[in-house]
């Protein structure tokens, strides 16, 4: 029999951008979610037995945690198929093919809820995208769906005021679940800071991650993401590097590095993409190329399953050093200058 009431959403892809939003909607619809638990080797070496081995680490990620919630019992799965954001621009084949991937790999005792958001499709619309999910619960009251689509809203809104406003990502969830909204005390400057930029599912995912924000944190950075930066400031981003928007997710990779690339207080910048990732490796290309006009040291950490750790603390560390050297050589040019206006020699 299938359980009508509740819903599995898988902790990965859009989860890290979108979840406020579904936790609002189902909510307001007196769904009950479940969500996957946070990744663990488990999860990767599950989802990677599935698929075939070039497939990138998320994708990996993301079909192990719909192994997870089958593991849990769970009946219901939510896996959108995420086609087009806006007119013309679109999501990488892999995400967008979701539903397809889980339907065809893993097998199980679950319905898939899909429904397709396509931007691109005269008429399709996020009312229409909601709808057809509300619609797999029974649920066709189009004034219901509307309140639901609103608290959403509400929800989302109140997640991306607290991030943007310097909250972490796990405190400013548990916040606005409870519709609250927190903003933090001004942090504390460090001695150097970067820009971290990547997809909310390679930043945010500790096991993906490595927990580099924990990392960075230990070695007294301070970091930035494109959480903190408005839509404004993401387009304003994209169009002082030039860049054409092709990608669904161009604005929290190029439209991050093209505000962080012109922000003074940033020292460098990190970047974390997944092996294989055909979008990445373009935007990254792309960034790389214009950085030459910025000045701002990049570092690049590619991640698969395969990454071992020490690697990857090594090559922050190596690249924080250097970021301190510079920061040195810096202040002490700043001060002789100073020291020269006030002496006059
Ligand atoms: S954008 Fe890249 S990393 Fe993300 S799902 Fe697509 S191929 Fe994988």
């Amino acid at each position: 029999m299938t359980d009508k009431k509740t819903i599995g959403i898988p902790r990965a892809i859009s989860y890290y951008n979108y979840f406020p939003f579904w936790y609002g909607f189902f909510s307001n619809l007196e769904i009950d979610i479940i969500l996957s638990d946070p990744t663990t080797k488990k999860t990767v070496s599950d989802g990677a037995s599935l698929v075939v081995t070039e497939t990138c680490l998320p994708i990996k990620v993301y079909v192990g945690h719909v192994i997870n919630l089958i593991e849990k019992g769970v009946k219901n799965i939510f896996v959108p198929s995420i086609q087009s954001i806006a007119p013309k621009i679109y999501n990488c084949s892999k995400i967008r093919g979701l539903p397809d991937l889980i339907r065809n790999v893993v097998r199980g005792d679950f319905k898939i809820i899909e429904a397709t958001l396509d931007r691109s499709e005269k008429n399709n619309d996020l009312i229409d995208f909601v709808t057809e999910i509300a619609n797999q619960f029974d649920i066709v009251d189009t004034n219901k769906i509307k309140q639901a689509q609103t608290a959403g809203f509400v929800v989302q809104n109140n997640f991306n005021v607290m991030v943007q406003n310097g909250l972490d990502f796990e405190n400013a969830l548990k916040y606005a679940k409870n519709a609250q909204v927190i903003i933090p005390p001004k942090q504390e400057e460090k001695p150097i800071s970067v820009a971290l930029i990547g997809h909310g599912y390679n930043i945010y995912d500790k096991h993906a991650s490595m927990d580099i924000f924990k990392k960075l944190d230990k070695m007294d950075v301070r970091v930035y993401n494109s959480y903190q930066l408005t839509p404004e400031q993401l387009k304003g981003g994209m169009a002082s590097l030039n860049s054409t928007l092709y990608w669904a997710n161009q604005h929290e990779v190029t439209g991050c590095a093209g505000h962080y690339f012109q922000d003074d207080k940033i020292d460098g910048i990190i970047t974390i993409t997944a092996f294989g990732c055909g979008p990445d490796s373009l935007m990254l290309e792309d960034i790389k190329r214009k950085s030459k006009n910025f000045n701002k040291p990049i570092l690049n950490l590619t991640i698969d399953e395969h990454t071992g750790e020490a690697g990857f603390i090594t090559r922050i560390e190596a690249f924080c050093d250097m970021l301190y050297r510079n920061k040195r050589v810096k202040l002490l040019k700043q001060k002789n200058t100073v020291d020269k206006f006030i002496t006059g020699v």
